[in-house]
């Protein structure tokens, strides 16, 4: 069994990636070009939003929103302690200071109760992330954010059409990012990202920003982070299965929540209510979560840990000096979170599989006392 089978998915759709390539090939549109523009509109279609500038990764989309919205050296963004480290690298890359909050205890996500006791004057913005595929509670994050005058970026990296009350991710906030890294719930074949906005001024300077600064009347310094044509054509292909490969997920979500809940000793992930979650991961909790690990591993089903240390705590924070008494939920949780195998094309044969082995070390360990 796999954790994540790409090769699964690339042959139900051979012909057609294996065409789209071909024609790239054929017109050497390598580096923009048509393929990465009819991309852009695609996406931009998609999630419901007039702007989407593609761009080299996910990490670049992040950095490139903040330079967009003017980040300067000294400003602050408060962000989640429970993330991949793109969230807050980018803050720092970009001149400012991440500033973490607590999670919520449900959700995983960035508590928006902790946001107001950390503004200060120098904070300009707020980084939610819907994190696993699970919105982040946006009603909250972005009523704060009004108040304060702050802008919010969202972190879509694992939550493509995901929706939070009938809005999609990505529609809420100044600006959204986006990865399309493999493994991603839509995934390229190498690296890619982009950022959407409905705001005109952020989509005008990021589609600069990311090319140099412009080409030749260069407006500004800038970077070089380019969607390139292989890359677009395949996720161009790939962009019309999504809504069934979304289906998918949240089908084999249902059937572990059904398999796993009679399970004592387990917590299935918790789904915010009004909120379509997409499953880029299917987290459970539980006390012996290493010991689980070792034993299905046993069992040839691979895991993964998302993520092992809340993000204030790893060694390139240390600097903060950031203590394990400030951020309670997120250092609970990083100790109790298993990933399981999920992916569209999964059998049902193989996430029952799971939930068995899941349910045979419960059973050892019951007995065992
Ligand atoms: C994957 C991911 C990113 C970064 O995307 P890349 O394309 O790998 O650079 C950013 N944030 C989160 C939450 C992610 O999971």
């Amino acid at each position: 069994m796999k954790f994540v089978d790409l090769h699964a998915q690339y042959l139900t759709i051979q012909e057609e990636i294996d065409a789209a390539i071909a024609v790239v090939i054929a017109e050497s549109s390598f580096v923009r070009g048509r393929h990465v523009a009819n991309f852009e509109t695609a996406f931009a279609e998609h999630i419901g939003v007039p702007h989407c500038v593609s761009c080299a990764n996910g990490t670049d989309a992040l950095y490139i929103a903040m330079k967009s919205l003017g980040l300067e050296p000294g400003d602050e963004v408060l962000t989640t302690a429970h993330s991949w480290i793109s969230t807050s690298e980018t803050i720092t890359q970009a001149g400012g200071t991440p500033v973490f909050c607590d999670t919520e205890t449900d959700y995983f996500c960035l508590d928006p109760h902790q946001l107001e006791s950390k503004i200060t004057p120098r904070t300009r913005g707020i980084i939610p992330v819907h994190l696993y595929g699970q919105p982040a509670d946006m009603e909250a994050i972005l009523q704060i954010a009004r108040q304060h005058n702050l802008w919010v970026i969202e972190d879509c990296a694992q939550a493509h059409l995901a929706s939070y009350q009938d809005q999609s991710v990505g529609t809420m906030g100044d600006a959204a990012t986006f990865s399309f890294y493999p493994g991603k719930n839509l995934g390229a074949m190498g690296d890619a990202g982009c950022l959407v906005t409905h705001r005109n001024d952020v989509a005008e300077f990021a589609a600069l920003f990311a090319h140099h600064g412009g080409k030749h009347q260069h407006l500004m310094e800038g970077i070089n982070s380019r969607l390139d044509g292989l890359q677009a054509a395949i996720l161009n292909v790939k962009l019309k299965y999504l809504s069934d490969w979304t289906k998918s997920r949240r089908r084999i979500a249902d059937s572990y929540d059904r398999q796993l809940s009679r399970i004592p000793g387990i917590t299935i992930p918790p789904r915010r209510p009004g909120c379509e979650h997409v499953f880029h991961l299917y987290v459970i909790q539980t006390e012996r979560r290493d010991c689980l690990r070792d034993h299905l591993r046993q069992r040839e089903i691979p895991t993964a840990i998302n993520y092992p240390c809340p993000l204030p705590l790893v060694p390139a924070y240390a600097y903060r000096n950031g203590q394990p008494a400030d951020f309670p939920t997120a250092v609970h949780h990083a100790q109790r979170v298993l990933s399981l195998p999920l992916y569209p094309e999964m059998s049902p044969v193989d996430v029952e599989r799971v939930a068995t082995a899941i349910e045979s070390f419960q059973q050892v360990t019951a007995t065992a006392g």
